[in-house]
């Protein structure tokens, strides 16, 4: 244990990056004493609740490039990052500690235990073990720089503190009085990603449930355009696609107020005209059969049925008898759908921001201001967050861990 009269790291917030930028100095550094402070009741809150309570650790994406493109804010730093930390190596810190992860089919990694529990009990245990003291019920207030280098602070519980060393892992969303702000730092401002769409179009609220397994949804007049599942709620639309779309819209999708029309292809594998000429064949192979209920099943059969409806082609008309003009509005609605988003909603309890602190303020060889030497930044209180998938989990143990190891060689 590092005795007092040895260098302090203090690390604000005991999340994700703060655990892993503590334990990574520690480790690398014994002789230092390091610190987090976390203003809350206990630590490690978000990591409980994550992956609906399994905690989606990290993704089975390996090459850093290309993961780096699942960050709409934050790719191009990330890259470099992801060479020196990347999923490879968060597997193996957590294997090397007892923990052992799977992948499910889509690439989304869990510990084996399906638990989050079993992160939390292996990061407290990584950081008891290598002498990092933790202090809950404790926010850092204010803080200045001390003459001579380091930092002077102050905490919630009257207390005043200092250190040589010190890493915001303060998570996202805050805008007033943000320690950084008050060294020097300037904020991107924050606004919601990986949200789902608020529509009130009758039909399809008559719809949910239903889900489609390739779509692609975008939105006229920008340059947002995803394709993946997508899923009918009783709200409006969800599902993958949407949440990347929100994602990589997040700024542009604010300043819209959420209410923008919302294009959508059910079909994208086929362009209209063709689908046209597809409608047209059907009269030779079912012609006898009614459009809405034929065995003919491009889509989910009430999907099928509402989009045929609201063509507004008459429900009893069968193949033989589809005009050429109902053929061109039907196959026209199914590859271009055009509904009104009203609004947003959080997907599950979901809350992500995109903000923070702007990514070239910030070192991302040692995670250190460019602006205040010492200071160094980690998670989500950067300007960068990922979509759905284990990623924004993966970018707090990247920069926690540049970050730690960085205070550790440079104290
Ligand atoms: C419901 C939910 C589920 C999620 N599931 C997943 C998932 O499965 N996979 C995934 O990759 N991502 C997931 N995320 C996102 C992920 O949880 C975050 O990206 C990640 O926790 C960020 O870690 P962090 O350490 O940067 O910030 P945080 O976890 O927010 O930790 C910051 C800590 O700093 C403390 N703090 C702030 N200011 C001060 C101060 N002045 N003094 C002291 N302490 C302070 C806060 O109390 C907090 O505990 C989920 C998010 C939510 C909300």
């Amino acid at each position: 244990m590092a005795s007092d009269s040895h260098p302090k790291i203090i690390v604000v917030g005991g999340g994700a990056a703060g655990f892993f930028g503590a334990i990574a100095a520690a480790e690398s550094a014994p002789h230092l004493r390091v610190v987090i402070l976390e203003r809350g009741p206990r630590t490690l809150s978000k990591v409980r609740i994550s992956g609906g309570g399994r905690c989606n650790v990290t993704h089975s994406c390996f090459d850093p490039r290309e993961l780096s493109q699942r960050y709409p804010r934050g790719a191009r730093a990330l890259i470099g990052a992801f060479h020196r930390f990347g999923p490879t190596d968060t597997v193996a810190w957590f294997e090397s500690r007892g923990v052992r992860l799977k992948t499910e089919a889509d690439g989304r990694m869990f510990p084996l235990t399906d638990s989050s529990r079993t992160i939390i009990d292996c990061l407290s245990s990584a950081a008891e073990k290598s002498g990092v003291r933790v202090l809950t019920s404790t926010a850092l207030t204010a803080v200045k720089k001390r003459p001579g280098g380091g930092f002077l602070f102050d905490l919630s519980n009257g207390e005043s503190m200092d250190c040589e060393r010190l890493l915001w892992a303060g998570g996202g969303c805050r805008t007033e009085g943000h320690p950084a702000v008050a060294l020097g730092h300037s904020l991107m401002p924050p606004v919601p990603s990986l949200f789902t769409f608020q529509i009130d179009t009758p039909w399809l609220r008559d719809l949910p449930g239903i889900s489609v397994a390739s779509a692609q949804v975008s939105v006229p007049g920008t340059d947002l355009k995803e394709r993946g599942p997508l899923l009918i709620t009783h709200t409006g639309l969800s599902g993958p696609v949407v949440l990347r779309l929100s994602a990589w819209g997040a700024r542009e999708l604010h300043g819209l107020r959420y209410q923008f029309p919302l294009r959508i292809n059910w079909l994208p594998e086929i362009n209209r005209d063709s689908l046209v000429e597809d409608l047209q064949a059907r009269r030779e192979t079912c012609g006898g059969q009614t459009i809405l209920r034929t065995r003919w099943n491009p889509l989910p059969a009430r999907l099928w049925e509402s989009l045929v409806i609201q063509s507004g082609i008459m429900p009893d008309t069968r193949w033989a008898r589809l005009s050429r003009s109902e053929a061109l509005s039907l196959a026209t609605l199914v590859t271009s759908t055009e509904l009104p988003v009203r609004g947003k909603s959080t997907n599950k309890e979901e809350f992500v921001t995109c903000g923070g602190i702007p990514l070239p303020e910030v070192d991302f060889k040692t995670m250190e201001s460019r602006i205040v030497p010492g200071l160094h930044f980690a998670g989500e209180a950067l300007d960068i967050d990922g979509i759905t998938g284990g990623f924004n989990f993966q970018a707090a143990w990247t920069t926690g861990w540049i970050a730690g190891n960085a205070m550790a060689t440079q104290s």
